[in-house]
């Protein structure tokens, strides 16, 4: 098959995977005039869409309102009787799922992508069977099929749910485990603690959020803890034994033992790479099953090339998407091939309140430049003071001492994530304190704060 024209396949490229990259992928090599497959055994969308980031996203706006409702009162309104309904919010939040998912799937086949639903496999080099029994071959092959919550395995851990069962979920628990103590486990943390469950986040080591400023990892535990959220550290799980009248028994490393009515895992997610017959095309995996791609997302076969989660480069959204229009560009573009700069990538953590970031932490910055200055501002917004919150915001600016440029940003605020986009483009511009400094202040924000910053 390797030396066969191009006439001679099916498609100019098959995607495995309509996720964030895989579609990003298809339908601009099809703008550039190829045809294109894509095949999905899930939903078109793909994890960020159905079970991640956007459905995430409505749930902290869903659980904000319980502080909202609160502060509101200091700001004139009476907010008794207020009543939360969470089949409500699912529901809601699902159709606005659904709708998304359709809009996906019009773009494809505005874009004459032709949609496989259904499983697909490599069972050659440029042959790709799908789970119909139908086979059909492509010049290039893409594999974008993502990643999935990875759960240890240990006594009862299927009992366990993990994000993408959380959006379905009957009910909120009165009492929830959550494992982990990274994104998931932080913004789930929040989520369900706004809507009243006693939560308690039990992590294995004694770090949250290990790449974050560790001044903002501090801060983000001491508001969390205010706000009735319980930490374990250095714990882990003996077992979880359903009980008799529902709920579950859990025991823990420390012999602490709870009844809690749901636990759930959040402790990474592992490249969906299983039955994709990867070696039958003899495509290499790395030391954590993810696919080994080089800076222009192609393996080690030349035609196929992988984006994305599966790759375990960097598990964001936007990322993927830029990967997805990078390999589409170069491989069926007008242009020379190009790759995606993987530094200076900004991100956040939708916590109450949420963290964002750019660049290097504090002690990133000091060990790799050494000289260092950092600014920093510790302040309680001003709606937080008439709202009577006690909850403190924190701004770190760290900059190379050797030329005043700025190297990170660090934010734990509301709406830090809003703010960071902005700033982000400073500091991927290379722009130094000194610019900073000279751009006016817009009074009286948060924002501000990093144009004050002394
Ligand atoms: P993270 O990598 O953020 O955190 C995983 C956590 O689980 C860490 O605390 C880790 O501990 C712990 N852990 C890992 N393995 C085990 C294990 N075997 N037993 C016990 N604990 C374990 O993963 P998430 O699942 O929270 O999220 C997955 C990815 O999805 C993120 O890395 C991120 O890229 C993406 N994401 C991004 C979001 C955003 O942009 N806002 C939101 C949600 C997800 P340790 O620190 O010791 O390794």
């Amino acid at each position: 098959m390797a030396d066969q024209d191009s006439e001679n396949y099916d498609y100019d490229l098959f995607t495995i995977g309509a996720g964030s990259g895989g579609v990003r992928a298809s339908r601009v090599a099809a703008a550039h005039g190829a045809k294109v497959a894509v095949a999905e055994e899930h939903r078109v969308g793909g994890t960020c869409v159905i079970r991640g980031c956007v459905p995430k996203k409505m749930l902290v706006y869903g659980a904000h309102f319980a502080e909202d409702l609160k502060d509101a009162r200091n700001f004139g309104w009476s907010t008794d009787d207020i009543e939360f309904d969470w089949i409500t919010l699912r529901d809601n939040v699902l159709n606005d799922v659904d709708r998304l998912n359709g809009l996906y799937e019009e773009t494809l086949e505005n874009h004459n992508v032709e949609i496989f639903h259904e499983r697909a496999e490599l069972v050659g080099p440029h042959e790709i069977r799908l789970a119909s029994g139908k086979t059909v071959t492509a010049r290039y092959i893409l594999i974008a099929t993502g990643a999935r919550p990875h759960v240890p395995e240990f006594e009862g851990s299927e009992h366990a749910i993990t994000s993408n069962e959380a959006f379905h979920l009957d009910e909120i628990p009165k009492k929830i485990i959550i494992a982990g103590g990274g994104y998931i486990a932080n913004e789930f943390a929040g989520i369900f603690n706004e809507f009243g469950s006693k939560v308690c986040l039990v992590n294995r080591g004694d770090q949250l959020l290990r790449s974050y400023d560790e001044a903002l990892r501090d801060r983000l535990l001491q508001i969390s803890i205010i706000k009735g959220i319980e930490f374990k550290f250095n714990t882990v799980f003996k077992y979880i034994k359903p009980c008799d009248d529902g709920g579950f028994h859990v025991k823990l490393s420390d012999n602490d033992e709870e009844i809690v009515d749901l636990v759930m895992f959040a402790t990474g997610r592992v490249p969906n790479v299983e039955g994709l017959g990867l070696g039958n095309a003899g495509v290499e995996l790395g030391e954590k099953g993810e696919i080994k791609v080089d800076e222009f997302s192609k393996t080690n076969v030349d035609h196929i090339y992988a984006v994305g989660d599966v790759t375990d480069r960097v598990q964001l959204t936007p990322v993927a998407i830029r990967e997805g229009q990078a390999f589409a560009d170069s491989v069926f573009g007008d242009v020379e091939p190009y790759a995606v700069d993987h530094s200076c990538i900004p991100s956040a953590v939708f916590s109450h309140p949420p963290i964002a970031a750019v660049g290097l932490t504090e002690g990133q910055a000091r060990n790799s430049l050494g000289n260092i200055k950092v600014y920093q501002s510790d302040f309680r917004p001003m709606k937080n003071v008439l709202a009577g919150r006690n909850e403190r915001s924190l701004f770190k600016m760290v900059c190379d001492a050797a030329n005043d440029r700025i190297v990170g940003i660090h934010m734990i605020a509301p709406e830090a994530a809003e703010m960071m986009q902005a700033a982000a483009v400073a500091v991927k511009a290379g722009l130094t304190k000194a610019d900073f400094d000279a751009t006016t202040a817009i009074h009286p924000t948060m924002a501000e704060e990093l144009v004050l910053l002394r």
